[in-house]
């Protein structure tokens, strides 16, 4: 007779999905981190997160501030440091 130990397995974590919205078409849609590209400049106004629009393909930038900045890397997003010089 043989018992086994039954390890529940470990819980894959779910892709990370990020809520955005198009101003192109006005969409609103969940991207996963990997349909996002988060670009961090020197300042806030360089600082900006894009991803194509997945509706109407329109290329979307949009200023991130430091808490969308934190989700973001949180989330793997692929991040781009910019230098300001
Ligand atoms: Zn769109």
């Amino acid at each position: 007779m043989t018992i086994t130990a039954a390890f529940p397995p470990q819980p894959a974590p779910g892709p990370t999905l990020f809520r955005a919205g198009c101003p192109h078409c006005r969409e609103s849609f969940e991207l996963d981190a990997g349909a996002l590209r988060l670009a961090i400049g020197g300042s806030a106004r360089t600082t900006f997160y894009s991803f194509d629009c997945p509706e109407c393909g329109e290329a979307v930038r949009k200023p991130a501030g430091e808490r969308i900045v934190e989700l973001l890397t949180a989330g793997g997003v692929r991040t781009m440091r910019l230098h300001a010089h």
